[in-house]
């Protein structure tokens, strides 16, 4: 792009992307630089920028989710360095917990409950916030506070959670049934807002922005009046018509077993260029349809499983999808404005008192957390931010030892804590670093898990008057550097008020899925992966304003007058790897699971967090934590270390 383009998107406006030094705002006044209270304020940033009043980081914008200094120690880890001069600070816990995701969370939550509540627990985590992909992300317009979600969006299906899991919400005080009344579910209906689809000019010929598809919330089907508009020859348009409504048995003469095993696999795309026989051009209407679930597209998701989503060409197949699925059981309201970051907050609530004043899962959203109050002596359970775990050893034989040793770095130092337990939340393919004493078998069994590379982005936007004025709330882009856009979700709670007239500053969202098509799934998430890592957010910020402009030139948007903030969370490791049965073994038994094989105990280690189970959930993440927390309280492994006393 040329710096005249560059101008016209806002390029050089200014925006709210504060830049932070070690989580130490640089608002300091210029007196104090270079003064001895500058070179102190540095050093006690260093070692504990958490205790700095201004050590706030939802309200951080720029580059989020794995943030610059969360993954640095981590990746020489895995490049071979080891930290042999570690300090041992002397300090003793019941448990160590290695990951403050809402798994790791949880686990110290289910440790007190069976252990007791004057247990000593020390969570540590690599960012610089807790809750993991749970995070918050916070704007400020003018005085009005905005709220939004940088990964764990909603609870999906809360009725149909395991009873520890649900049981563990309400414990939180969280009631779901009371989001009937937050989440304004009629809202968008009321203004006759439709979902729409942009197709681009690079993929489609054409800038084109059509409202109105879709029968079910994954669905994708044009009614005749759109895609009579759609930007596709003539016979790709016959055939996508065709596909819509068609009621041919593409696979006659299988049983029902048969085609099932057919379809799982086959990728959606190759059933709709071999089976159906479409025109290529339709495949690309719906190459990035599944990005948001998947983070790949149709290349690599069976039809089996789109044919559950409900994508068309399946209807004469006379194969039943799961009607009765929770997901389509429930509607999709169970949601904070900070996504489960609110779950997060409630966990942190209850295992440090003063931390996250409140007591209500009301309140909790526009309650501010004291970070400094999270690593305090005075409490029994502490969260260390910015320490990142880089050896878990037991301290001895490991079916001998009575004491696991964790080796964290912070600020460049090493260190070494002690706890009869520990507890690994983190990522399933670190734990063979982190554990290289593992039988060879256990560690290919948790390197098996590549999670799932995604980008959320939230852009706070003036008003939503262009929304509005198309007619659209949530667009689908499928050409696209985003997968696509969305309003936020009409949810007030508690304080929290919604943006619910256009006229009003509000949160977009926006998804970008980074695969390569034509890969196995696993490839395209490693490749993805290395993109994000190597993509600054001036590419990031580039795009947007490309695209929102685009998309929504015809109701007058304008990005650079409009966008008045950027938060872009890159998850290179995302989504727990969710055996996608296009490229796994049909029948392997559920033992045989690598998940369930590399979750084993370990001597006094035990594996929590959602990688364990293979399913990216909020609901598997606090069954994991419970597990883990049963294989030691109940497998006999519990002492009480004397921690606690
Ligand atoms: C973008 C996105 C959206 C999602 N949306 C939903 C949703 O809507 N609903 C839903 O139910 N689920 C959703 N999920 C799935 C989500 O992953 C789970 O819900 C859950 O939050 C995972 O929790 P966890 O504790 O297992 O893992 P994480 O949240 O990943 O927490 C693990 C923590 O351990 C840290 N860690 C890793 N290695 C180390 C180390 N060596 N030292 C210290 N710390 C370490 C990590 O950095 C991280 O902070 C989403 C996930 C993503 C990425």
């Amino acid at each position: 792009m040329n710096d005249e383009r560059d101008r016209v998107l806002g390029m050089d406006r200014r925006i709210s992307r504060r830049d932070f030094l070690n989580g130490c705002a640089l608002t300091v006044g210029a007196s104090l630089i270079a003064s001895p209270e500058w070179f102190n304020l540095l050093a006690q940033a260093e070692t504990a920028p958490e205790k700095d009043p201004n050590y706030y980081p939802p309200a951080k914008t720029g580059m989020r989710g794995s943030h610059d200094g969360s993954w640095e120690v981590a990746h020489a880890m895995r490049d071979g360095q080891t930290w042999p001069d570690a300090v041992d600070d002397k300090e003793s816990y019941d448990l160590v917990v290695v990951g403050a995701g809402i798994s790791g969370l949880a686990s110290a939550y289910f440790f007190r409950k069976f252990a007791g509540a004057s247990s000593k627990i020390l969570i540590l985590d690599n960012h610089d916030d807790f809750g993991g992909h749970a995070k918050r992300n916070e704007f400020q317009s003018g005085k009005r506070l905005l709220i939004g979600y940088g990964g764990t969006q909603s609870l999906e299906a809360p009725h149909h959670y395991s009873k520890e899991a649900f049981g563990l919400l309400q414990e939180l005080g969280i009631d779901v049934d009371r989001f009937h009344k937050y989440f304004d579910q009629n809202l968008y209906k009321g203004m006759a807002l439709k979902r729409a689809t942009f197709f681009d000019k690079e993929t489609f010929g054409v800038d084109r922005l059509l409202s109105g598809f879709g029968t079910h919330y994954l669905g994708l089907t044009y009614p005749p009046e759109v895609l009579a508009q759609i930007p596709i020859s003539e016979p790709a348009r016959k055939d996508l018509a065709r596909l819509q409504e068609t009621k041919v048995d593409y696979l006659s003469g299988l049983s029902a077993e048969e085609k099932r095993r057919k379809l799982i696999k086959t990728s959606y795309k190759d059933y709709l260029l071999q089976f159906v026989k479409v025109d290529p051009e339709v495949v690309k209407i719906f190459q990035t349809a599944p990005h948001g679930l998947y983070a790949v597209g149709i290349d690599a998701v069976s039809a089996w499983d789109c044919l559950q989503m409900e994508y068309p060409g399946f209807r004469g197949i006379n194969l039943q999808s799961r009607e009765d699925s929770p997901e389509q059981a429930e509607p999709y309201i169970f949601h904070f404005p900070d996504g489960n970051a609110s779950v997060a907050r409630l966990l942190v609530r209850s295992l440090i008192p003063g931390a996250v004043p409140g007591s209500t899962m009301e309140d909790v959203v526009t309650s501010r957390v004291n970070y400094a109050g999270l690593d305090s002596s005075e409490s029994a359970v502490r969260i260390r931010l910015n320490s990142t775990a880089v050896r878990a050893r037991h301290v001895g034989d490991p079916h001998e030892a009575k004491q696991v040793e964790v080796t964290y770095v912070r600020s460049g130092k090493a260190h070494t804590v002690r706890a009869p337990q520990c507890v690994l939340a983190c990522y399933n393919m670190v734990i063979p670093y982190l554990c290289p004493e593992m039988s060879e078998k256990q560690k290919d069994a948790l390197h098996y898990s590549v999670k799932l590379p995604l980008v959320y982005t939230n852009v706070q936007v003036r008003n939503w008057e262009s929304f509005q004025k198309l007619g659209v709330n949530s667009i689908y882009a499928p050409g696209g550097y985003f997968n696509g856009a969305s309003l936020d979700f009409p949810v007030s709670i508690g304080e929290y008020r919604f943006a619910s007239t256009p006229q009003e500053p509000c949160l977009l969202h926006l998804l970008r899925t980074p695969c390569k098509p034509g890969l196995p799934a696993k490839d395209q998430y490693r490749a993805g992966r290395y993109e994000l890592m190597t993509t600054p957010f001036e590419v990031f910020e580039r795009n947007i304003r490309d695209q929102l402009g685009r998309m929504l030139a015809g109701g007058g948007f304008d990005s650079a007058r409009d966008i008045q903030a950027i938060t872009v969370n890159r998850w290179p490791h995302g989504y727990a790897y969710e055996y996608n049965p296009l490229f796994e073994p049909l029948d392997r038994p559920d033992s045989e699971r690598p998940c369930v094989v590399g979750r084993q105990p370990f001597g006094r280690i035990h594996i929590a967090n959602s990688d364990a189970d293979g399913h990216a959930y909020t609901n598997i993440a606090i069954d994991q934590g419970y597990r883990a927390v049963r294989e030691i309280t109940v497998g006999g492994k519990h002492e009480a270390s004397g921690a606690g006393a």
